[in-house]
């Protein structure tokens, strides 16, 4: 018996979702199942489970019983009817991204997107013939025109790094079904605790796990998450392309899920604290945030979300020179990509993400040198701000 009350709170369902009530060796916790392969009773059995009388499992990368339950419990956390774990982020991505395409296809995604999913649709999906249209993100009129009669899905992402912008849901939809193509978001800055997609009737959503969900910056885990049908079709790829996540990785995410609300909710407090000490700041240019008032998408944001998010991003007074001085003062704040879990991490994206880059190239996305992203953790407000105070005292 899986516990499937649908009225529960997500602080609940957060702890016990996807859980059978009856567990192997009475463990309260579910066990790690670290099994490459199951076995067959017998002959009978084999008859059992290929005529779909009996469900169980065959091969790892099929399905694992640890697995099973991280996809149930991140099903019920986003109302969805069907999860698919992968790897990573990324796996999940392209991996949805190749099941649903094919050679002649075409299909739109907007600018803002994470910068490997962009390069594997500009780049990489060229070589397999299909055609990818980029539109400026938050411009609905270029996305509605820029659908052919072969695109086949419409991809967004919410909010975006690293300056947070928020994308209709609403509209999303709209675009979505006036010209039925699927809509996908990359909703891993969201979280389901800050926002729902599908409740908007987007197709499908996507998670980095690794960030909030998984919460503790120790493992890699991506999932997707819809109506049953279209994961059903990227299950089967899936199946093909091998990108599965471990047993140990699954009981990793289902530990930090139980604390996945009380987390966010605390992030989201930090985080605006944070954000509005900043935007006073004698030492900061500007200070972005979905839910300040001075930030762009301010209103779509206090419609939609329920959370600005854990993460902060802001530029602070001064040059390159400046910028190094503030992050090699601080000293409980790792400098560190990534965000969501329970230690604050602190990137400077114009050296890190973006070194590749000419300083022009950089300048034309945003990325300038005195720009920094706060990803906030669970530590207490006031010491994170003591911290960038001794950041600040050398700028
Ligand atoms: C981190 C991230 C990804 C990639 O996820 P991985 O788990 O690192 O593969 C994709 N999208 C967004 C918005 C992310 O922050």
């Amino acid at each position: 018996m899986s516990q499937k009350d649908k009225s529960q709170s997500i602080f609940t369902k957060s702890i016990h979702a996807g859980e059978d009530r009856a567990r192997y060796a009475d463990s309260i916790t579910t066990p790690i199942v670290q099994s490459s392969t199951y076995s067959f009773k017998d002959s009978k059995e084999i008859e059992a489970y290929t005529k779909n009388d009996k469900k169980r499992y065959e091969y790892g990368r099929y399905g694992n019983p640890t697995e099973k339950v991280a996809e149930r419990r991140l099903a019920e956390l986003d109302n969805a009817e069907e999860a698919l774990m992968f790897s990573s982020g990324m796996m999940a991505i392209t991996t949805t991204i190749l099941a649903l395409v094919q050679s002649g296809d075409h299909i739109v995604i907007t600018d803002d997107c994470y910068g490997k999913t962009l390069e594997f649709c500009r780049s990489y999906l060229k070589r397999f013939g299909i055609e990818c249209t980029i539109v400026p993100f938050g411009n609905y009129d270029v996305l509605d025109a820029s659908v052919k009669k072969n695109t086949r899905f419409i991809f967004s992402e919410s909010p975006t790094n690293p300056y947070l912008n928020v994308f209709d849901m609403v509209k999303f939809k709209q675009i979505g079904d006036k010209h039925k193509v699927i809509t996908i978001i990359d909703s891993t800055f969201a979280t389901p605790f800050n926002q729902r997609p599908l409740d908007y009737g987007i197709d499908l959503v996507i998670h980095s796990a690794t960030k909030y969900l998984a919460g503790h910056n120790d493992i890699l885990a991506g999932v997707l998450l819809g109506k049953k049908d279209l994961v059903l079709k990227v299950r089967e790829l899936h199946k093909s392309m091998g990108g599965v996540i471990d047993p140990h990785c699954c009981y990793l995410l289902l530990r930090g899920l139980k604390t996945f609300p009380l987390r966010v909710k605390a992030q989201n407090a930090t985080a605006l604290r944070i954000a509005e000490y900043l935007e006073g700041h004698p030492k900061t240019e500007k200070a972005y945030y979905p839910f300040l008032k001075s930030h762009n998408h301010y209103q779509i944001a206090k419609e939609q979300m329920k959370g600005g998010g854990g993460v902060v991003t802001f530029t602070v007074k001064g040059d390159l020179d400046a910028a190094k001085r503030f992050m090699d003062s601080l000293e409980m704040i790792y400098i560190a990509p990534s965000l969501g879990g329970v230690e604050t991490l602190i990137t400077h994206p114009a050296t890190v993400t973006y070194y590749r880059y000419t300083r022009e190239q950089r300048y034309d996305l945003g990325i300038v040198d005195n720009l920094f992203r706060l990803a906030v953790g669970i530590e207490d407000v006031e010491d994170i701000i003591a911290d960038l105070e001794r950041g600040f005292a050398k700028v």
